[in-house]
């Protein structure tokens, strides 16, 4: 059966830079929305001259709930004009306490919104504001509730965690609370220290430290368990869901299915070639208003790509890849190569086959990294 596209809208306004963030977003440019909108309905015109039917839409950021009530009308309005509504399974908008209001729910809702993903990361108003996040726990608590009053009943939570002050009874204390609320779909991302940010530049100058490889594991270890023991189930790497709550979007990304990537920095993947958007603002605008698409960089992706991306995408979920649709992208050479490396994984108990398919042991999820980083070709 053949799937039909997917769709990633990227807002890139944020209130206040996270120190963490390495995301295309910009701050206090506030004013910029109305015709960055303008331009994201030029941009979707230019990839869809009539109503498709699709099959998810993610609207990420940046940060979509900053967009005022109307503003936000006016995103869905956009969108419905080249959507076919009754054709989505799953329509998620990113957001963050601090910015959330029922007026805004309320329209999201309206428009057929139905998975909210909230950004938290801590509980501790001390760790968030170490991250430069803008809200405390109780807004938090707050916009949650108001989400649920107002009927988003699929709603997602991000976490981080391994972040310098953090303990593992911080980040007990966090996973404790949160499900507590009992959120549909819980994410618990590991900090990265991503060149550019203001982590990286306090790495650098010595006043941030790598963190604690064993305490990561235990915490990596207590996460999985935990969620378990609380009704969420792990379906990749850091994503877990009561039945039923898995993210549609994100498996398609991970199946590498076909979706249109809008907005600045957008990256998309159509056919058999990938594309991704200038970060400049700009540069985007202009292009539109010469009806041209604002494309940075784009390139057909090859088999040992697809390969590779199967690898780094697919193994990331639980179910993990079928050896048969990665194998045929390699020469014979590679192959056997190849299942020297998976044999060897799979004797250490790292990696598992059964039913022809390929996945990380528990083990193998904690050194994930340096697994696909071998198994790839070059
Ligand atoms: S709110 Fe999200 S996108 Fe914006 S700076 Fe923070 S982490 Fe980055």
């Amino acid at each position: 059966m053949k799937m039909n596209k997917a769709i990633y809208i990227h807002i890139p306004f944020c209130a206040k830079k996270c120190y963490y963030c390495d995301f295309t977003s910009y701050v206090g440019r506030d004013e910029e929305i109305n015709s960055y909108l303008d331009s994201l309905e030029k941009e979707m015109d230019l990839y869809m001259d009539k109503k498709e039917d699709i099959y998810s839409i993610f609207i990420g950021g940046g940060t979509p709930s900053l967009l005022s009530p109307d503003q936000l009308d006016r995103l869905f309005g956009i969108i419905e004009k080249k959507v076919n509504l009754e054709s989505l399974c799953e329509y998620t908008i990113e957001s963050n306490p601090g910015t959330l209001t029922r007026d805004k729910l309320r329209t999201m809702k309206k428009h057929g919104v139905n998975r909210l993903s909230m950004g938290l990361q801590a509980v501790q108003d001390k760790h968030l504001k170490f991250m430069g996040r803008i809200h405390d726990m109780d807004q938090f608590v707050e916009s949650f509730e108001f989400a649920r009053q107002e009927g988003l009943e699929n709603i997602n939570v991000d976490l981080i965690f391994a972040f310098e002050g953090q303990t593992l009874e911080d980040w007990k204390e966090s996973l404790e609370k949160v499900v507590a609320m009992n959120p549909d779909h819980i994410s618990a991302y590991s900090l990265i220290i991503e060149e550019g940010t203001t982590f990286y530049r306090m790495y650098q100058d010595g006043r941030l430290n790598d963190f604690d490889e064993d305490t990561y594991i235990s915490m990596y270890r207590y996460t999985v368990e935990k969620l378990k023991d609380s009704g969420y189930h792990q379906y990749e790497i850091s994503n877990y869901a009561k039945e039923g709550c898995e993210c549609k979007h994100n498996i398609l990304y991970w199946d590498c299915l076909n979706y249109y990537g809008f907005g600045l920095g957008a990256s998309g993947f159509i056919g058999d070639v990938r594309y991704t958007n200038t970060k400049n603002m700009k540069d985007y605008m202009e292009d539109l208003d010469n009806k041209k698409k604002p494309i940075e960089f784009k390139e057909v992706i090859a088999s040992k790509d697809r390969f590779n991306e199967k690898i780094i995408l697919g193994l990331r979920k639980n179910e993990g890849i079928l050896l048969d649709t990665v194998t045929k992208y390699l020469t014979d050479k590679e192959e056997n190569d190849f299942m020297v490396k998976v044999k060897n994984y799979i004797d250490k108990g790292l990696l598992l086959v059964d039913n022809g398919r390929l996945r990380l042991g528990q083990e193998g999820r904690e050194v994930s990294n340096s697994i696909f980083v071998d198994l790839m070709v070059d």
